[in-house]
C-alpha cells in the first residue's frame, strides 16, 4: 500500500482548509468502509487521507422547521435505520438503511459515504432520488445543494469538486397520504449488494387518482434510473393495476441494464418489470 499521512481534523472550516491546499492529494475517509477497500487495492494514492470521524457538525439527524429530514454526511446507516425521529417522519428512509450489508457494515459506514463512493450497486442513492433530496456540498468557494437525481453521473463518479465536502442530505416530507417503499432483489448472499433495488412513492388524490408517482431504479446502470416520461404520463390516472403494470412494463423496456455477477442484463429486465410492480403495489397499500 503506499504511504500517506492522517489527520483527523475538529471542524468543517479545517477540512475544507485541507481540501482546499492538497487538492485531489487528499481524499477524505468517513467510515471509511470503501476507501480502505481500494486502497488496499492500489486503486488509490493519495499523499492525505483526512477523516471525518471528529468533525461533530457532520453526524446528527435532525427535522428543521419545514418538516425536511436533515441527515448529516456522518450519520452512520445503523443510526439512520434506529433513529425513532427518521422511523416517525420518513420510515421508508431507515428501511432502506436497514437493507444494506450487515449490521456491521452499517455500524461503520455511512449516508455522505454512500453516495459520494457512487457504487452503482447501491441501496440509499434510489431511494434518495425518489424522495428528490438534495445533497449539500460545501467548499471554500460556498455552498450549493444537489439534487440526488444528478449528484452521481457515472461509475464511481458524482458530480462533487475536488474541494468540496458533503455535509448533509436533505430529504422533504412526504405528503401525509402518500405511500412509500424501498424492494432490493438480492441474487447471491442475504448481505449481498442488490442485483436489482427499486424505490416507489405514490401520492393519490382526494378521488384515488394519482397526484405524484415516483419509481426510480438502482443497481441495474451506472447511476439510477428514473423515466420522467414515463411518470408523467400516468399522472392524473387512477392507480389500478392496469396504470401500475404499464408503468413497469415501460421501465422494463426503457432501461439498458448492464450484465454482472449478479445477474445479465436480460435477467435483470425480467426483474425490473416484476419488481417495479411488486413496489407501485405496496406503495398503493401504504398510501391513502
Ligand atoms: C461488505 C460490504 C457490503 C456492502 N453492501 C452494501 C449494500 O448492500 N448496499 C449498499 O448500498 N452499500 C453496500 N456497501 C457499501 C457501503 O455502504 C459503503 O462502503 C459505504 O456506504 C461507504 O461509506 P463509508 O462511510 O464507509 O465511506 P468511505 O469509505 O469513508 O468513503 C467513500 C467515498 O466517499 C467519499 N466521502 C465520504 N464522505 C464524504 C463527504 N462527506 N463528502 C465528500 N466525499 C465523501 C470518500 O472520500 C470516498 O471516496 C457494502 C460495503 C461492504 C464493505
Amino acid at each position: 500500500m503506499a504511504e500517506f499521512a492522517v489527520v483527523e481534523p475538529g471542524s468543517v472550516v479545517e477540512v475544507l482548509d485541507l481540501l482546499a491546499r492538497y487538492g485531489e492529494e487528499a481524499k477524505l475517509v468517513a467510515g471509511g468502509t470503501w476507501v480502505t477497500l481500494v486502497l488496499r487495492q492500489g486503486l488509490l494514492w493519495p499523499s492525505l487521507l483526512v477523516s471525518l470521524r471528529r468533525v461533530p457538525e457532520l453526524a446528527g439527524i435532525a427535522v428543521d422547521e419545514a418538516g425536511n429530514l436533515r441527515l448529516g454526511a456522518m450519520a452512520r446507516l445503523r443510526s439512520v435505520e434506529t433513529s425513532p425521529l427518521v422511523r416517525e417522519r420518513l420510515p421508508v428512509v431507515a428501511e432502506t438503511c436497514r437493507e444494506v450489508a450487515n449490521v456491521r457494515v452499517r455500524h461503520q459506514a455511512t449516508i455522505g459515504g454512500n453516495l459520494c463512493d457512487a457504487d452503482y450497486a447501491s441501496d440509499p442513492p434510489a431511494l434518495l432520488a425518489a424522495l428528490d433530496a438534495r445533497v449539500v456540498a460545501v467548499s471554500q468557494r460556498g455552498r450549493r445543494e444537489i439534487s440526488a437525481r444528478d449528484f452521481i453521473v457515472g461509475h464511481y463518479q458524482t458530480v462533487l469538486e475536488p474541494d468540496e465536502l458533503v455535509t448533509e442530505v436533505i430529504v422533504p416530507p412526504l405528503p401525509p397520504e402518500a405511500g412509500a417503499v424501498y424492494l432490493k432483489y438480492r441474487t447471491r448472499s442475504h448481505e449481498d449488494r442488490p442485483c436489482v433495488g427499486v424505490a416507489a412513492v405514490v401520492v393519490p388524490d382526494s378521488d384515488g387518482r394519482l397526484a405524484g408517482v415516483e419509481v426510480v431504479v438502482g443497481a441495474v446502470a451506472e447511476r439510477p434510473q428514473r423515466l420522467p416520461e414515463v411518470l408523467d404520463a400516468v399522472v392524473g390516472r387512477a392507480l389500478d393495476d392496469a396504470t401500475i403494470a404499464e408503468i413497469a412494463e415501460r421501465y422494463a423496456a426503457g432501461i439498458e441494464p448492464l450484465s454482472d455477477l449478479r445477474g445479465s442484463a436480460w435477467y435483470r429486465t425480467e426483474v425490473i418489470r416484476v419488481f417495479v410492480e411488486r413496489a407501485l403495489r405496496i406503495a398503493r397499500e401504504r398510501a391513502r
